[in-house]
């Protein structure tokens, strides 16, 4: 680890003005879950010089319902979110993707706006610089994609471009499925942002000088929610696949439905066709693997990943369904 300086912001003024200040040369750090392993391995080819601190800011890990809609601050851990009343009664899906990350150490620091902005797990991009040196590839700006004809097994069925790392946040799925937006703030004042729209394939889409300060979801009615997500080492892992779901059925018939998918792409991905196929159907196998397979008809898998789509299309069903999670 190399040395840096350290500026504790008490205010998210004081955050914006460090973080335009230094500009390029200075990261946000919240929990240090994910930035401490840059910092410690060196990846990239340019390290921060500066650390700007946001966990001293008052106020902005709380959740709280105003009107229609729900608000959780940039800082909400969590281990917070994942036993949440709030969450656990009207937006479950979003509890169980909270729980669904790490262990309960990383939860216990780990904040919501980490968790979304949380840099890509792409082996290649993440090669310690002590093992050899890091190395070079078009996300970091100098090379080729190195997955693109390498160990792709992990990377994006869709959505990929350049770069086909995916986005490996389990929170963010939970939040595309009910329409969640990111605020922003930045020196030239506060925008809100769906976080569909958020990330891109090369990275996601925050300026420098820019941070989230907050999270606001629009109230839903939907009575079954599911997120439900496979990984290879079932007590911490990084999802090969994620879902969630959230279904309202009225006189036998879906009137409502929302189908997120996660780790397949460089976002999380809302299947607009499938959902529209279900609304006015009733939910049971036919239609659930009918909607499901229209959910991953745009997968344009690379040449080992092609077993992700299969995976996928088994979790939709499943959480249609209410079955239990595959893996
Ligand atoms: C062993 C291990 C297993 C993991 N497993 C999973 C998993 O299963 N699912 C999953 O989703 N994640 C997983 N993660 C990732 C983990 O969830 C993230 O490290 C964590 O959520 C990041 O939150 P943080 O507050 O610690 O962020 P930090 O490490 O402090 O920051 C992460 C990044 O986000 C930026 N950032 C932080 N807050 C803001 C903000 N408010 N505005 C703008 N930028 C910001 C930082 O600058 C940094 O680039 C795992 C991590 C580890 C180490
Ligand atoms: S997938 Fe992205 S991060 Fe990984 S090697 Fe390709 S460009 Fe780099």
């Amino acid at each position: 680890m190399r040395s840096f300086s350290y500026v504790d912001a008490h205010s998210v003024e004081e955050a914006v003005s460090a973080l335009h200040r230094f500009g390029a040369k200075a990261r946000l750090n919240a929990g240090g879950t994910d930035l401490l392993g840059l910092l410690k391995d060196e990846y990239l080819p340019t390290y921060p010089e500066v650390l700007v601190n946001v966990k001293n800011i008052t106020g902005l890990d709380s959740v709280s319902e105003e009107g229609s809609v729900l608000r959780i601050g940039a800082l909400a851990r969590l281990s917070e979110l994942g036993r949440s009343p709030l969450l656990l009664e009207r937006y479950p899906a979003l509890a169980e993707a909270a729980y669904a990350v790490a262990s309960p150490q990383i939860r216990n620091v780990a904040t919501l706006a980490g968790n979304l902005c949380q840099d890509v797990r792409c082996a290649y991009y993440r090669y310690p610089s002590q093992v050899g040196g890091a190395i070079g590839c078009a996300r970091k700006h100098n090379g080729p994609c190195l997955a693109v004809k390498g160990d792709n097994r992990y990377h994006a069925i869709m959505g990929g471009k350049k770069c086909f790392a995916v986005c490996p946040s389990d929170t963010a799925v939970a939040l595309a499925a009910f329409d969640a937006s990111l605020t922003v703030t930045g020196p030239h004042g506060e925008y809100s942002i769906p976080v569909v729209d958020f990330y891109a394939p090369m990275a996601h889409r925050l300026k420098h000088g820019e941070l989230v300060t907050g999270i606001e979801i629009p109230a839903v009615s939907l009575q079954q929610q599911r997120f439900l997500k496979f990984a290879l080492r079932r007590p911490i892992d990084f999802a090969i696949v994620s879902v969630a779901v959230a279904t309202s059925v009225v006189d036998g018939v879906c009137s409502d439905v929302r189908i997120a998918l996660g780790a397949i792409a460089p976002g999380p991905v809302r299947a607009r066709e499938a959902e529209e196929f279900l609304r006015g159907k009733p939910i049971n196998a036919e239609t659930a693997s009918a909607a499901a397979e229209l959910a991953l008809s745009g997968a344009k898998t690379l040449s080992r990943n092609g077993y992700k789509v299969a995976i996928a299309t088994t979790l939709v069903k499943r959480a249609l369904l209410g079955e239990v999670a595959a893996g």
